[in-house]
């Protein structure tokens, strides 16, 4: 076995602190990824947090998590030691099923195997994520990571990265949609920066007035506050596509009536509440509501690779690991520049 450093979550209450656990010896196809950085998602404060419900402690949270190969099993053939290398949100799936062999295994049926807060495919061993010195992982769902891209910006890519790149492009997007972005936070600032790439007018929404400077610096051609009732009144039926990534409730209808003709509303976020939506603002302009989780493994290295040809990173603040239960607090705050990155080697 090999000895890990981690930081983990030990109840739904606790903060986060030091913790050692043991990782397993490398197989045929797995890689061993020292972990420079590592990306702190909102999801992680929701796990670490139990807010979704059937939480596993102790939790070491983390899923944007990128490195060095260090070592490579037998039969590894996309690794050598030495490469820059990433892993996201899911670490195995069965790999038979229908999504499995289209390389879309994030809809696995029998379930994906997630980075953490779960167990891995023989059901005994927990998964442990990224806040941790070390990772073992199949190379199928490890992904290269271009030494153009700043490694601490590419983090985030891991997750808020393709987590709206994927919806954006199962939508179609393309130059002259009219795309709204609701909430400035990891995943908003990174979809704001694909649909901009993608040659969409772009309009920011936030509840933050404070970040329409930012908003227009990182690409947007319009912000609005979304507490301001007559300038949401002003863009109903104007978009072609809405993509919401808010973590705390709120209605869906307030962005639904967004959307005009075969407009679609593409659902990231997931807050503990559920929902209700007035079926009367769906069938007006015939609007749908889709959801997307991540993105599989082909999607996450087209994605990467799109990333460093489009000179595409995440906006990150850069913290020590004894700083996470501090960054926890400021996510929920909505203040956070638009992603905290965790610098590894403040645990080694
Ligand atoms: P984040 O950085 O905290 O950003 C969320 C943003 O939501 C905030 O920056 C804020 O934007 C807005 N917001 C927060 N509280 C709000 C409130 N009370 N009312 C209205 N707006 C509020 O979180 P994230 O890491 O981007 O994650 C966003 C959500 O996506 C989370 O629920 C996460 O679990 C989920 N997620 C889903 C997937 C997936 O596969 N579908 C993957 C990753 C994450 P403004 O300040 O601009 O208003
Ligand atoms: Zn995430
Ligand atoms: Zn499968």
């Amino acid at each position: 076995m090999i000895p890990v450093k981690g930081f983990a979550a030990s109840s739904p209450t606790s903060p986060l602190g030091p913790y050692d656990f043991e990782r397993r010896d490398l197989r045929e196809h797995d890689v061993l990824v020292d972990i420079l950085f590592s990306g702190v998602c909102h999801s992680d404060i929701h796990q670490a947090r139990d807010e979704w419900g059937g939480s596993i402690y102790p939790m070491v949270p983390g899923h944007e998590i990128v490195g060095h190969v260090v070592k490579t099993g037998s039969q590894v053939k996309k690794f050598k030691v030495g490469d820059t290398a990433g892993v996201g949100v899911m670490i195995d799936s069965c790999r038979a099923c229908k999504p499995c062999s289209n390389k879309m295994e994030q809809y696995c049926v029998e379930g994906m195997t997630g980075t953490y807060n779960g167990y891995e495919r023989d059901k005994v061993t927990i998964a442990q994520g990224g806040y941790s010195t070390l990772i073992v992982c199949d190379e199928r769902y490890v992904y290269h990571i271009s030494d153009k891209l700043d490694p601490a910006g590419a983090a985030p890519l891991l997750c808020a990265g393709i987590t709206t790149y994927s919806p954006l492009k199962f939508a179609g997007v393309k130059p002259g949609d009219k795309v709204a972005i609701v909430g400035l936070g990891g995943l908003g600032h990174m979809g704001l920066k694909f649909a901009v790439a993608m040659g969409a007018e772009v309009t920011l929404f936030s509840t933050s007035p404070s970040k329409e400077k930012d908003a227009k610096k990182l690409g947007a051609h319009h912000f609005v506050l979304n507490t301001d009732e007559k300038a949401m009144k002003k863009h109903e039926s104007y978009f072609d596509v809405v993509l919401n990534t808010l973590s705390a409730p709120h209605h869906y209808e307030t962005y639904l009536e967004l959307l005009n003709l075969n407009g679609k509303m593409l659902v990231v976020g997931l807050p503990k509440e559920h929902p209700d939506v007035n079926p009367m603002a769906l069938i007006y302009n015939r609007r749908s509501i889709t959801g997307s989780m991540i993105g599989g493994t082909a999607e996450t290295q087209e994605m990467l690779d799109y990333c460093a040809e489009n000179n595409i990173v995440a906006d990150v603040e850069v913290i020590p690991i004894q700083h996470i239960n501090e960054a926890y607090e400021r996510i929920l705050k909505s203040d956070v520049k638009y992603r905290f990155v965790i610098d590894m080697a403040s645990l080694k």
